[in-house]
């Protein structure tokens, strides 16, 4: 069977879901169908914020020039301070959705449930008259004269303008799929293949099994790039949203530091150690750090530091031992050993290259009326709601485009 779209879009997640609404908001009479490979819509869409939805930050209103990395990050920022989170979160009011930010400017539906962010995008869909046709795995797709052939396995389609928004390789489980970038690249786009990213960062240390399940606040740095918060030492990994935003830099035998006293100076927190030892003189090594550093983490510091014999006492450290003690704190050192796989990415770095789409309208400078939005492309954003934005102000921007 054949049938004829004005808009066909390839996904329906953030991205593919808010084009077809402002696709279809924009021109009434324009015929929209989603093709989505699983056998609903927006099912990653669920699973963000932890069930919640974190869909968008304040931040953005500002200068979100730092919140993101890959090819399109700079040509992206007029978008962002076109649809900023205001104006996105205006545009979700509009569908009847109420938000609220959190202290640290994130966003998320009043609701607290992420399956209300998903039903207000459906039931738009449903009133504005958008084709949802899931289940359906494009398996060729082409241009044929002016119009794009699309081939399922149960139909064949035909549209006069076609976007991908088929989103990225991470969490498979989801939905997550390299389809929309062997897509692009058979249209002659050039693209960088996805790397996972946003998540815990496998490492090695003669200390972290002491630390399984240990949480607490830290700065952490990899390379040039630091990221302060809570961080949770797991089995064989460091992990927590600090650790998610430095997990795009991390590579094999990296070292990463973890500063556990962040608010004090080496030199301060030498000073303090020593006030310590003549305080604690009489106890034990193993209580130096009492009152600094949560007792695993602080006997963890002390071996690392080279001081494993905790039957003498504080008193009798010598200068030296306090010395690599107070570095130790402020550098707890961890190896990379490896880079996580897609199954624990919220994100992947990679996609289409930024400078083979039109910015203004998001469409391909190499293909006529072929568009882009979402994760498909290279840009990746850090936790807060930043990646589901630019997924929903690109999908927009796309949807006015066409
Ligand atoms: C566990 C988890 C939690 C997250 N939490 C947050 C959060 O709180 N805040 C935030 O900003 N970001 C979060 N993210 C990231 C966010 O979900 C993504 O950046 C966002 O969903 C990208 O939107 P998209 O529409 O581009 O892709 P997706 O939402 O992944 O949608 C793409 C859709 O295309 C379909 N598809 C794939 N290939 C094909 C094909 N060939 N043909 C047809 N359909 C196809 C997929 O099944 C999917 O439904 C989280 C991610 C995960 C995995």
């Amino acid at each position: 069977m054949q049938r004829v779209f004005d808009v066909v879009i390839l996904g329906g997640g953030a991205a593919g879901l808010v084009c077809a609404i402002e696709a279809k908001r924009r021109r009434h009479d324009t015929t929209v169908a989603i093709i989505e490979k699983n056998e609903r819509v927006g099912k990653k869409l669920l699973a963000t914020g932890n069930g919640r939805c974190n869909l968008t930050n304040m931040l953005i209103n500002g200068n979100a020039r730092n919140c993101y990395v890959g090819t399109f990050s700079k040509q992206a920022e007029k978008l962002l301070q076109e649809i900023n989170a205001d104006a996105l979160r205006r545009y979700f009011y509009d569908l009847g959705l109420l938000t609220r930010a959190d202290s640290e400017g994130r966003c998320y539906p009043l609701s607290n449930q992420a399956s209300s962010v998903l039903d207000v995008l459906r039931f738009a869909c449903e009133r504005y008259g958008v084709e949802m046709l899931c289940g359906e795995l494009p398996h060729s797709v082409r241009k044929n004269g002016d119009c794009f052939q699309i081939k399922t396995e149960h139909a064949e389609y035909t549209a006069r303008k076609l976007v991908i928004a088929c989103g990225s390789k991470a969490a498979p489980k989801l939905g997550g799929s390299a389809g929309g970038l062997d897509i692009a690249r058979n249209f002659g786009h050039k693209i960088i293949p996805f790397s996972p990213a946003l998540c815990p960062v496998p490492v090695k240390s003669e200390v972290l099994r002491s630390l399984k399940g240990i949480r607490a606040k830290a700065a952490v740095r990899l390379g040039e790039h630091t990221e302060a918060g809570e961080i949770q030492f797991t089995e064989n990994a460091l992990s927590g949203i600090c650790v998610f935003n430095l997990s795009f830099f991390a590579r094999p035998n990296e070292m990463i530091f973890v500063d556990l006293l962040s608010d004090f100076p080496e030199e301060t927190v030498c000073n303090l150690i020593a006030e310590n030892k003549k305080r604690f003189a009489a106890l034990t090594a193993d209580n130096l750090l009492t009152g600094f550093l949560q007792k695993r983490l602080a006997q963890a510091v002390m071996k690392q530091a080279g001081v494993s014999n905790f039957s003498v006492n504080c008193g009798a450290l010598s200068s030296e031992q306090i010395k690599a003690i107070a570095r130790t704190v402020k550098r707890l050192p961890f190896t990379v050993s490896n880079v996580n796989g897609f199954e624990q990415a919220q994100c992947a770095t990679g996609g289409i290259l930024g400078n083979e789409i039109n910015e203004n309208t998001m469409e391909s400078k190499k293909v006529k009326n072929l568009y882009f939005c979402g994760e498909v492309i290279d840009i990746c954003g850090i936790c807060g709601g930043f990646n589901l934005h630019f997924a929903f102000a690109s999908g927009c921007r796309v949807g006015g485009s066409i």
